[in-house]
């Protein structure tokens, strides 16, 4: 229905009373509300009911907020510059309350009158024992107020500078009574199938609306706020398959017809162990997508050392058999020398050509390598993403392999699109688990394998957490393993790249691992992200060959890198890192034959949630695990590598909390979109009609 009249909810937010110029532009600067429709969409953080006054001597800090109603006694300003405030007092019968700003006191300050009768709402603190209310919300009060209003009346999200202007978080809801006055059902037409809405006991959408705002109960309220929340996953979900079905419909890609004898010489004579089931299945995936004739681009995941290259390895060998040449990206050149060390070993007696091309590779030995990428005699080329800049051409590109996804950006995925009539099919391999919900969201336009099962026979690493006065202890313990002929890293944090301090701390380790190692019995290795790259690469060599017994270092070696003989990480102030980092970091050990040791370092005061961090370290050597831990504490917007994909930031939905409703949201997409794929059924009009009227903003409503 392209031509839909303008909704009266698309008028901007000037045309209500109450809001002028300087609001309607504060409002748009601090909140993003432009239209009726977006203050429709900005939902109470909470309801207080209006009939339930506290009194002021019953307040007690078990309390979050109070609600109390008095007359104000006296207000005046004390204190200069930074300690500058306005101060009042309330009184009720029962006893006074001190009311507090600091910020737009004139204001305030001119806004209020002494003697006056006011409902005051604010979060409860206690100063020297007294009960406190800063940047309280003031109205006018009249006992007999609540009368004809609804109970509860809704408390919205507010910022300093709104407040300031007398938008607090209750002033907004003035406007929302306003439009919902005013609208009717057209304005907020349904968008779900009524069998949808039968099947979950959802109540409508313009139902949903009224009652987020302005419940008659809580019961009402968490109707409506379920209702809103499927909405909005749906919708999210619908989108992201949307793209993923216009991608299979319209991709085309390379078709590897066979497996042939490079593939089946490799696995019968030459693949020194059985696979895992895992790896087994996950080939299956990749054989099948390679075959349909679709451009494949599917994330594999698995945790570190879950035998990831050999899956990329047997592939490549497919598309070898096929004809056709395989790349596979590294994000540093560590990682792409020891994936060429790794599979030129194992092809080591087969006639396949293995190349490594990297930044640091001279340029006597690139032109023959670029060569017979040219002329197609190269069949794998190994390297960082030297590989595929332009200069680098192929005969044949088939098959790219990308180690580590975080580093892999949307350029250098256009890139590969240019070498070759039809774009590669693509492999992204991460170590980062992801949990599955995240997954489901953040990637579920891309194809997902999961390697959910190490090789046998591994020794689980055993985690310990320490404070620092176990510090010598610890060096002790590295000592004797050295003696035993491993190695050790130690791991100090770099919270932010320019931090002086935590250069400080690094260097200061540095020196005092020195001391307990001294030089000629033991040498050491060190990088950071300041050091020039070569002397990385130099350092990080002479750690890899054996030649150095510890590793100190930051994070920068935390990805992928393989020294099977490094059986200790000790990992300095630990409390400082994430869960994710922390995994990703004790992935360096525990990668050879022998038991592997990974020791938390920490202050002997922690806040809880450190403290719970390292207990779960401690507890479980499982990625996934961790990852559905990391996500519960901190939330989906921190989890490396999905922060900028945006698919999870939702309005009222949480991941981790509405994971039910997120996956019946999902069910509800797949069975949608397997029935009416075109969603051209008189029953899906609603989904349909939506879609369109949103065509204009967003990105994914390409259908019709
Ligand atoms: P990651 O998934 O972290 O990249 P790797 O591919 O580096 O893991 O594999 C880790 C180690 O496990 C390697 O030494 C590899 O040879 C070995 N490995 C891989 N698959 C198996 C298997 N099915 N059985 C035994 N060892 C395996
Ligand atoms: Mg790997």
């Amino acid at each position: 229905m392209s031509n839909t009249p303008a909704s009266i909810l698309s008028s901007p937010i000037e045309y209500l009373h109450g809001i002028s110029a300087i609001r309607g532009d504060m409002l748009r600067k601090e909140l993003e509300i432009f239209t009726w429709k977006d203050m429709l969409d900005h939902f109470p953080l909470r309801h207080v009911d209006k009939t339930r006054v506290d009194f002021i001597s019953g307040l007690s800090s078990a309390k979050e907020y109070a609600q109390v109603a008095g007359t104000l006694i006296s207000l005046e300003i004390v204190g200069v510059k930074r300690a500058r405030r306005l101060v009042g007092q309330l009184r009720d019968k029962t006893g006074i309350i001190e009311l507090v700003w600091f910020q737009g006191i004139q204001w305030v300050e001119k806004s209020l009158e002494i003697g006056h009768l006011y409902l005051v709402f604010g979060r409860l603190g206690f100063f020297m024992g007294k009960p406190q209310l800063a940047h309280p919300e003031m109205e006018n009060y009249t006992p007999d107020m609540s009368a004809g209003k609804s109970l509860l009346e809704p408390v919205y999200p507010s910022t300093e500078k709104l407040k300031a202007r007398g938008l607090h978080g209750k002033a907004l809801g003035k406007f929302t009574r306003e439009i919902i006055d005013r609208i009717s059902v057209q304005d907020l037409p349904e968008n779900l199938p009524k069998a949808l809405l039968d099947k979950f006991r959802m109540i409508g959408r313009f139902d949903a609306y009224r009652y987020i705002h302005f419940p008659a109960s809580e019961d009402q309220y968490r109707q409506a706020v379920r209702r809103l929340k499927f909405e909005e996953l749906f919708y999210a979900q619908l989108g992201i398959q949307l793209v993923r079905m216009e991608r299979l419909r319209f991709s085309k890609g390379w078709v590897f017809e066979k497996v042939g004898t490079l593939f089946n010489d490799f696995y019968e004579n030459h693949l020194p162990f059985e696979l895992t089931n895992a790896q087994k299945n996950v080939i299956r995936d990749i054989r099948k997508d390679t075959a349909s004739g679709k451009q494949m681009n599917r994330l594999l995941q698995g945790d570190v050392g879950s035998g990831k290259t050999m899956v990329a390895l047997l592939s490549m060998l497919i598309a070898a058999d096929n004809g056709f040449q395989s790349v596979m990206m590294a994000p540093t050149e560590i990682l792409a020398q020891q994936h060429y060390n790794s599979i030129s070993a194992y092809l080591d007696g087969l006639p396949v050509q293995v190349g490594l091309l990297t930044g640091s590779t001279p340029a006597r030995e690139r032109k023959p390598i670029l060569q017979s990428a040219e002329d197609g005699t190269m069949q794998i080329l190994i390297g960082t993403h030297a590989i595929i800049e332009d200069k680098v051409q192929f005969k044949n590109l088939g098959f790219a392999v990308v180690d580590e996804q975080h580093k892999f950006g949307v350029a250098q995925r256009a890139q590969l699109w240019k070498k070759n009539s039809l774009p590669p099919h693509i492999l992204v391999m991460t170590a980062t688990p992801i949990p599955r919900t995240l997954a489901l969201t953040a990637y579920g336009d891309l194809d997902y394998s999961v390697i959910n099962e190490l090789p046998p026979g591994r020794k689980p690493i055993t985690t310990s957490h320490k404070t620092e006065h176990a510090r010598p202890q610890v060096m002790d313990f590295i000592r004797q393993q050295i003696a035993l002929g491993r190695q050790a890293y130690i791991i100090y944090p770099l919270i932010e790249e320019s931090s002086k301090l935590d250069y400080e701390n690094l260097m200061k380790g540095f020196e005092e691992v020195k001391s307990f190692f001294p030089e000629p019995k033991y040498w050491i290795s060190m990088v950071h992200g300041k050091m020039p790259a070569e002397q990385k690469e130099v350092n990080m060599q002479r750690f890899v060959r054996g030649e150095t017994q510890i590793m100190v270092g930051t994070t920068v070696i935390e990805v992928g890198v393989n020294v099977p003989n490094a059986s200790v990480m000790v990992i300095e102030s630990a409390e400082k890192f994430g869960l994710s980092q922390l995994h990703q970091l004790r992935g360096r050990v525990g990668r050879g034959a022998e038991q592997s040791y990974c020791i938390l370092l920490s202050g002997s005061r922690l806040g809880q949630d450190a403290r719970e961090r390292l207990k779960i370290m401690a507890s479980t050597n499982d990625g996934f695990v961790i990852a559905e831990k990391d996500l519960e504490l901190r939330g989906p917007g921190d989890i490396e590598g999905t922060r900028q994909s945006g698919m999870l930031s939702f309005k009222l939905a949480n991941i981790v909390q509405d994971r039910t409703v997120l996956e019946a949201a999902r069910d509800a997409v797949e069975d949608l979109l397997n029935n009416d794929p075109d969603i051209t059924f008189p029953e899906n009009l609603p989904i349909r009609q939506y879609l369109q009227q949103r065509k204009d903003k967003t990105r994914w409503a390409r259908i019709a």
